[in-house]
Protein backbone atom coordinates (compact mmCIF):
# COMPACT_ATOMS: atom_id res chain seq x y z
CA UNK A 1 0.00 0.00 0.00
CA UNK A 2 3.04 2.35 0.90
CA UNK A 3 4.78 1.46 -2.06
CA UNK A 4 1.81 2.32 -4.58
CA UNK A 5 1.44 5.54 -2.48
CA UNK A 6 5.20 6.59 -3.12
CA UNK A 7 5.20 5.14 -6.90
CA UNK A 8 2.08 7.43 -7.42
CA UNK A 9 2.90 10.28 -5.98
CA UNK A 10 6.21 9.81 -7.42
CA UNK A 11 4.41 9.62 -10.87
CA UNK A 12 2.09 12.50 -10.13
CA UNK A 13 4.85 15.12 -9.57
CA UNK A 14 6.58 13.64 -12.49
CA UNK A 15 3.63 14.20 -14.63
CA UNK A 16 3.33 17.86 -12.87
CA UNK A 17 6.99 18.27 -13.56
CA UNK A 18 6.20 17.10 -17.36
CA UNK A 19 3.58 20.15 -17.05
CA UNK A 20 5.59 22.61 -15.72
CA UNK A 21 8.52 22.15 -18.38
CA UNK A 22 6.75 22.43 -22.07
CA UNK A 23 9.41 23.63 -24.03
CA UNK A 24 9.27 24.83 -27.89
CA UNK A 25 12.46 26.30 -29.65
CA UNK A 26 12.09 29.18 -32.19
CA UNK A 27 14.31 28.06 -35.56
CA UNK A 28 14.85 30.96 -38.34
CA UNK A 29 14.32 28.82 -41.82
CA UNK A 30 15.19 29.41 -45.02
CA UNK A 31 14.37 26.69 -47.40
CA UNK A 32 12.79 26.12 -50.97
CA UNK A 33 9.16 26.39 -51.33
CA UNK A 34 8.98 22.58 -51.14
CA UNK A 35 10.84 22.07 -48.26
CA UNK A 36 8.49 24.95 -46.58
CA UNK A 37 5.58 23.30 -47.32
CA UNK A 38 6.85 19.93 -45.58
CA UNK A 39 7.60 21.84 -42.79
CA UNK A 40 4.77 23.52 -42.83
CA UNK A 41 2.84 20.23 -42.14
CA UNK A 42 4.45 19.31 -39.23
CA UNK A 43 5.42 22.38 -37.51
CA UNK A 44 3.79 25.76 -36.52
CA UNK A 45 5.35 28.40 -38.93
CA UNK A 46 4.63 31.79 -36.78
CA UNK A 47 6.00 34.73 -38.72
CA UNK A 48 7.36 35.75 -42.37
CA UNK A 49 10.56 37.44 -41.87
CA UNK A 50 12.78 39.43 -44.46
CA UNK A 51 13.67 36.17 -46.42
CA UNK A 52 13.13 33.38 -44.01
CA UNK A 53 10.70 32.07 -41.61
CA UNK A 54 10.29 31.57 -37.58
CA UNK A 55 8.89 28.21 -37.04
CA UNK A 56 7.96 27.04 -33.53
CA UNK A 57 9.54 23.25 -32.49
CA UNK A 58 8.77 21.28 -29.56
CA UNK A 59 12.12 19.88 -27.57
CA UNK A 60 11.08 16.39 -28.32
CA UNK A 61 10.64 17.25 -32.12
CA UNK A 62 13.89 18.63 -32.73
CA UNK A 63 15.33 15.73 -33.93
CA UNK A 64 12.77 15.11 -36.79
CA UNK A 65 12.97 19.20 -37.50
CA UNK A 66 16.22 19.05 -37.85
CA UNK A 67 16.35 16.69 -40.61
CA UNK A 68 13.81 18.70 -42.41
CA UNK A 69 15.64 21.79 -42.08
CA UNK A 70 19.47 21.09 -41.32
CA UNK A 71 21.02 24.55 -41.48
CA UNK A 72 17.63 26.14 -39.29
CA UNK A 73 19.57 28.83 -37.51
CA UNK A 74 17.74 28.58 -33.14
CA UNK A 75 16.39 32.11 -32.06
CA UNK A 76 15.18 30.86 -28.75
CA UNK A 77 15.91 28.14 -26.97
CA UNK A 78 12.47 28.31 -25.30
CA UNK A 79 9.92 30.75 -26.25
CA UNK A 80 8.13 30.34 -22.36
CA UNK A 81 11.64 31.29 -20.80
CA UNK A 82 9.79 34.54 -19.37
CA UNK A 83 6.89 31.58 -17.94
CA UNK A 84 10.32 29.99 -16.18
CA UNK A 85 12.70 32.66 -15.73
CA UNK A 86 14.38 33.31 -11.96
CA UNK A 87 14.18 37.06 -13.07
CA UNK A 88 11.96 38.53 -10.51
CA UNK A 89 10.81 41.19 -12.74
CA UNK A 90 9.24 38.80 -15.15
CA UNK A 91 7.84 36.74 -12.19
CA UNK A 92 6.05 40.11 -11.11
CA UNK A 93 4.91 41.19 -14.75
CA UNK A 94 3.71 37.57 -15.09
CA UNK A 95 1.54 37.59 -11.54
CA UNK A 96 -0.42 40.66 -12.65
CA UNK A 97 -1.68 38.79 -16.02
CA UNK A 98 -5.26 36.77 -15.22
CA UNK A 99 -5.23 33.99 -14.31
CA UNK A 100 -8.40 31.21 -15.14
CA UNK A 101 -9.72 32.16 -11.53
CA UNK A 102 -9.71 35.77 -11.92
CA UNK A 103 -11.61 34.90 -15.42
CA UNK A 104 -14.51 33.52 -13.94
CA UNK A 105 -14.75 36.16 -11.16
CA UNK A 106 -14.41 38.82 -13.89
CA UNK A 107 -17.09 37.24 -15.76
CA UNK A 108 -19.59 36.40 -13.02
CA UNK A 109 -18.99 40.44 -12.33
CA UNK A 110 -19.70 41.80 -15.64
CA UNK A 111 -22.89 39.72 -15.51
CA UNK A 112 -24.00 40.71 -12.14
CA UNK A 113 -23.06 44.51 -13.09
CA UNK A 114 -24.96 44.34 -16.74
CA UNK A 115 -27.55 41.92 -15.43
CA UNK A 116 -30.19 43.49 -18.40
CA UNK A 117 -27.85 43.03 -21.24
CA UNK A 118 -24.61 40.36 -20.25
CA UNK A 119 -25.15 36.97 -19.42
CA UNK A 120 -22.78 34.12 -19.43
CA UNK A 121 -23.44 30.32 -20.88
CA UNK A 122 -21.11 27.36 -20.35
CA UNK A 123 -20.73 24.75 -23.24
CA UNK A 124 -18.62 22.55 -21.72
CA UNK A 125 -15.97 20.99 -19.24
CA UNK A 126 -12.22 20.47 -20.07
CA UNK A 127 -10.33 17.39 -19.02
CA UNK A 128 -8.70 18.97 -16.42
CA UNK A 129 -11.93 19.91 -15.20
CA UNK A 130 -12.00 24.07 -16.42
CA UNK A 131 -15.20 25.20 -17.59
CA UNK A 132 -16.01 26.21 -21.34
CA UNK A 133 -17.49 30.41 -21.02
CA UNK A 134 -19.35 32.12 -23.28
CA UNK A 135 -19.84 35.53 -22.58
CA UNK A 136 -23.50 36.95 -24.08
CA UNK A 137 -24.16 40.68 -24.77
CA UNK A 138 -27.87 41.38 -26.06
CA UNK A 139 -29.90 43.71 -25.44
CA UNK A 140 -33.92 43.70 -25.54
CA UNK A 141 -35.14 43.93 -29.49
CA UNK A 142 -36.79 46.79 -29.23
CA UNK A 143 -37.88 46.48 -32.97
CA UNK A 144 -38.77 42.72 -32.97
CA UNK A 145 -38.24 43.02 -36.67
CA UNK A 146 -35.81 40.12 -37.54
CA UNK A 147 -33.16 37.94 -35.60
CA UNK A 148 -29.78 40.22 -34.83
CA UNK A 149 -26.99 38.86 -36.47
CA UNK A 150 -24.99 36.48 -34.57
CA UNK A 151 -20.89 37.36 -34.07
CA UNK A 152 -18.30 35.60 -32.03
CA UNK A 153 -15.06 37.05 -30.35
CA UNK A 154 -12.35 34.47 -29.44
CA UNK A 155 -9.34 34.44 -27.11
CA UNK A 156 -6.64 32.30 -25.95
CA UNK A 157 -6.89 29.51 -28.63
CA UNK A 158 -3.43 29.57 -27.32
CA UNK A 159 -2.65 29.29 -24.08
CA UNK A 160 0.29 31.20 -23.69
CA UNK A 161 -1.01 34.44 -25.67
CA UNK A 162 -1.94 36.11 -22.57
CA UNK A 163 -2.56 39.22 -23.80
CA UNK A 164 -5.38 38.60 -25.83
CA UNK A 165 -7.19 37.74 -22.77
CA UNK A 166 -6.81 41.34 -21.11
CA UNK A 167 -6.99 43.01 -24.51
CA UNK A 168 -10.58 41.42 -24.64
CA UNK A 169 -11.50 42.06 -21.02
CA UNK A 170 -10.97 45.54 -20.89
CA UNK A 171 -12.97 46.08 -24.17
CA UNK A 172 -15.92 44.33 -23.57
CA UNK A 173 -15.94 46.68 -20.20
CA UNK A 174 -15.47 49.56 -22.38
CA UNK A 175 -18.65 48.52 -24.63
CA UNK A 176 -20.51 47.79 -21.62
CA UNK A 177 -19.84 50.98 -19.80
CA UNK A 178 -20.69 52.78 -22.91
CA UNK A 179 -24.26 51.19 -23.22
CA UNK A 180 -26.92 53.57 -22.79
CA UNK A 181 -24.78 56.66 -22.49
CA UNK A 182 -22.44 56.71 -26.08
CA UNK A 183 -25.21 56.33 -28.92
CA UNK A 184 -21.46 54.06 -30.84
CA UNK A 185 -21.75 51.76 -28.15
CA UNK A 186 -25.60 51.34 -27.74
CA UNK A 187 -26.12 50.71 -31.46
CA UNK A 188 -23.41 48.55 -31.34
CA UNK A 189 -24.84 46.53 -28.81
CA UNK A 190 -28.54 46.86 -29.63
CA UNK A 191 -27.86 45.76 -33.13
CA UNK A 192 -26.61 42.63 -32.54
CA UNK A 193 -26.02 39.81 -30.49
CA UNK A 194 -22.42 39.22 -29.34
CA UNK A 195 -21.02 36.08 -27.85
CA UNK A 196 -17.15 36.89 -26.18
CA UNK A 197 -15.12 33.27 -25.25
CA UNK A 198 -12.54 35.18 -23.36
CA UNK A 199 -10.33 31.90 -22.89
CA UNK A 200 -10.81 28.94 -25.89
CA UNK A 201 -8.39 26.85 -24.00
CA UNK A 202 -8.71 26.80 -20.20
CA UNK A 203 -6.29 24.12 -19.49
CA UNK A 204 -3.14 25.49 -21.26
CA UNK A 205 -4.09 28.89 -20.45
CA UNK A 206 -3.81 28.04 -16.21
CA UNK A 207 -0.79 26.05 -17.21
CA UNK A 208 0.82 29.51 -19.31
CA UNK A 209 1.43 26.96 -22.41
CA UNK A 210 0.91 26.82 -26.33
CA UNK A 211 -0.13 22.84 -26.52
CA UNK A 212 -3.39 21.04 -24.93
CA UNK A 213 -3.01 17.14 -25.06
CA UNK A 214 0.55 17.65 -27.22
CA UNK A 215 -1.39 19.26 -30.09
CA UNK A 216 -1.83 23.04 -31.40
CA UNK A 217 -5.80 23.54 -30.82
CA UNK A 218 -5.42 25.99 -33.48
CA UNK A 219 -4.28 23.40 -36.12
CA UNK A 220 -6.78 20.77 -34.38
CA UNK A 221 -10.15 22.04 -36.66
CA UNK A 222 -10.73 19.88 -39.63
CA UNK A 223 -10.20 21.64 -43.28
CA UNK A 224 -11.51 21.02 -46.60
CA UNK A 225 -8.79 18.37 -47.65
CA UNK A 226 -8.69 16.75 -43.67
CA UNK A 227 -12.45 16.84 -42.37
CA UNK A 228 -11.93 14.35 -39.68
CA UNK A 229 -8.47 16.31 -38.47
CA UNK A 230 -7.35 14.94 -34.93
CA UNK A 231 -8.93 16.93 -32.31
CA UNK A 232 -8.58 17.69 -28.16
CA UNK A 233 -11.18 18.77 -26.04
CA UNK A 234 -11.21 22.62 -25.79
CA UNK A 235 -11.42 22.72 -29.86
CA UNK A 236 -14.39 20.24 -30.00
CA UNK A 237 -16.04 22.34 -27.74
CA UNK A 238 -16.05 25.73 -29.74
CA UNK A 239 -16.80 23.73 -32.46
CA UNK A 240 -19.95 22.15 -30.97
CA UNK A 241 -20.48 25.54 -29.18
CA UNK A 242 -20.78 27.42 -33.06
CA UNK A 243 -22.90 24.44 -34.42
CA UNK A 244 -25.59 25.86 -31.41
CA UNK A 245 -25.65 29.20 -33.47
CA UNK A 246 -25.93 30.98 -36.36
CA UNK A 247 -22.62 33.14 -36.17
CA UNK A 248 -22.06 35.11 -39.29
CA UNK A 249 -18.77 36.91 -38.16
CA UNK A 250 -15.97 34.92 -35.78
CA UNK A 251 -12.68 36.77 -34.50
CA UNK A 252 -10.23 34.81 -33.09
CA UNK A 253 -7.67 36.77 -31.10
CA UNK A 254 -3.82 35.85 -31.06
CA UNK A 255 -0.29 37.40 -30.62
CA UNK A 256 2.28 37.83 -31.72
CA UNK A 257 2.89 40.05 -35.17
CA UNK A 258 0.54 43.22 -35.85
CA UNK A 259 -1.70 41.20 -38.35
CA UNK A 260 -5.23 40.80 -39.28
CA UNK A 261 -6.22 38.27 -41.56
CA UNK A 262 -8.83 36.02 -43.73
CA UNK A 263 -9.03 33.00 -45.13
CA UNK A 264 -7.73 30.14 -46.79
CA UNK A 265 -4.74 29.39 -44.20
CA UNK A 266 -4.13 25.90 -45.91
CA UNK A 267 -3.78 26.74 -49.42
CA UNK A 268 -2.69 29.66 -51.25
CA UNK A 269 -5.87 30.16 -53.53
CA UNK A 270 -7.81 32.33 -52.18
CA UNK A 271 -11.70 31.98 -51.28
CA UNK A 272 -14.03 32.29 -54.17
CA UNK A 273 -13.84 35.85 -55.86
CA UNK A 274 -17.05 37.40 -53.52
CA UNK A 275 -15.72 36.49 -50.47
CA UNK A 276 -12.10 37.08 -51.36
CA UNK A 277 -13.60 40.95 -51.72
CA UNK A 278 -15.67 41.13 -48.61
CA UNK A 279 -13.15 39.61 -46.62
CA UNK A 280 -10.23 41.76 -47.98
CA UNK A 281 -11.96 45.06 -47.64
CA UNK A 282 -12.97 43.66 -44.04
CA UNK A 283 -9.44 43.20 -42.91
CA UNK A 284 -8.19 46.42 -44.61
CA UNK A 285 -10.81 48.63 -42.88
CA UNK A 286 -10.08 47.13 -39.30
CA UNK A 287 -6.52 47.59 -40.05
CA UNK A 288 -7.05 51.73 -40.89
CA UNK A 289 -6.08 53.00 -37.91
CA UNK A 290 -3.50 50.94 -36.02
CA UNK A 291 -1.40 49.99 -39.53
CA UNK A 292 -1.60 45.96 -38.83
CA UNK A 293 -0.42 44.36 -42.17
CA UNK A 294 -3.68 42.79 -43.81
CA UNK A 295 -3.91 40.15 -45.97
CA UNK A 296 -5.18 36.67 -46.88
CA UNK A 297 -3.38 34.07 -43.88
CA UNK A 298 -1.59 31.46 -46.27
CA UNK A 299 0.12 34.49 -47.85
CA UNK A 300 0.78 36.75 -45.17
CA UNK A 301 2.47 34.26 -42.70
CA UNK A 302 2.57 31.02 -44.31
CA UNK A 303 0.31 28.00 -45.53
CA UNK A 304 -1.08 26.62 -42.09
CA UNK A 305 -3.56 23.62 -41.82
CA UNK A 306 -6.75 23.17 -39.13
CA UNK A 307 -6.84 27.29 -38.45
CA UNK A 308 -10.12 28.51 -36.23
CA UNK A 309 -10.57 30.97 -38.82
CA UNK A 310 -10.42 28.37 -42.04
CA UNK A 311 -12.87 26.08 -40.12
CA UNK A 312 -15.81 28.60 -39.12
CA UNK A 313 -15.62 30.06 -42.97
CA UNK A 314 -15.79 26.65 -44.87
CA UNK A 315 -18.40 24.65 -42.27
CA UNK A 316 -20.35 27.84 -40.53
CA UNK A 317 -20.08 30.51 -43.36
CA UNK A 318 -18.59 32.89 -40.97
CA UNK A 319 -16.96 35.95 -42.36
CA UNK A 320 -13.73 34.35 -40.22
CA UNK A 321 -11.09 36.73 -39.17
CA UNK A 322 -7.71 35.86 -37.27
CA UNK A 323 -5.66 38.61 -35.94
CA UNK A 324 -2.55 38.76 -34.19
CA UNK A 325 -2.10 41.72 -31.54
CA UNK A 326 0.75 43.18 -30.41
CA UNK A 327 4.79 42.28 -30.70
CA UNK A 328 4.61 39.74 -28.25
CA UNK A 329 2.51 37.33 -26.30
CA UNK A 330 3.38 38.33 -22.73
CA UNK A 331 4.02 42.63 -22.93
CA UNK A 332 5.38 44.57 -20.24
CA UNK A 333 2.05 44.84 -18.10
CA UNK A 334 2.51 48.55 -18.36
CA UNK A 335 2.91 48.52 -22.26
CA UNK A 336 -1.37 46.63 -22.59
CA UNK A 337 -2.94 49.64 -22.69
CA UNK A 338 -0.94 50.67 -26.22
CA UNK A 339 -2.17 47.17 -27.07
CA UNK A 340 -5.73 47.92 -26.43
CA UNK A 341 -5.69 51.08 -28.08
CA UNK A 342 -3.66 49.05 -31.26
CA UNK A 343 -6.98 46.62 -31.05
CA UNK A 344 -9.93 49.17 -29.86
CA UNK A 345 -10.95 50.42 -33.65
CA UNK A 346 -10.26 47.08 -35.20
CA UNK A 347 -12.84 45.16 -32.80
CA UNK A 348 -15.51 48.03 -33.48
CA UNK A 349 -14.56 48.28 -37.05
CA UNK A 350 -15.23 44.31 -36.89
CA UNK A 351 -18.28 44.51 -34.77
CA UNK A 352 -20.38 47.71 -36.93
CA UNK A 353 -19.15 45.41 -39.70
CA UNK A 354 -22.60 42.93 -39.37
CA UNK A 355 -25.72 44.53 -39.64
ZN1 LIG B 1 -1.98 31.95 -31.43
Amino acid sequence: MFKSLVLTSFLFLLSLNAIALESIRSYEVTANPMRMNQIADHFEIVKKLARSYEVYVKEDDVLEFLKLAPQAKLLLKNIHSEFNSDDKSAQLNLAKYRKFSDVERDLNTIVSTYKDIASLETYGTTKGGRKLYALKISSPNKFFLSDKPEIMITAATHGDELVTVEVLFSLINEMLAGYGKDPRFTKMIDGRNIYFVPVVSPDSFEARERYVQGLDPNRSFPWPENINNKTVDCIQGIMDFSNAHKFIGSLDLHAYGKLVMFPWGYTENPPVPKDQVLLSDLVQAMARENQYKAGQISTTIYVAKGSSADYFYWKKNTQAIAVELADQKVPPYSAIPKVITEARELMWTFLEHFN
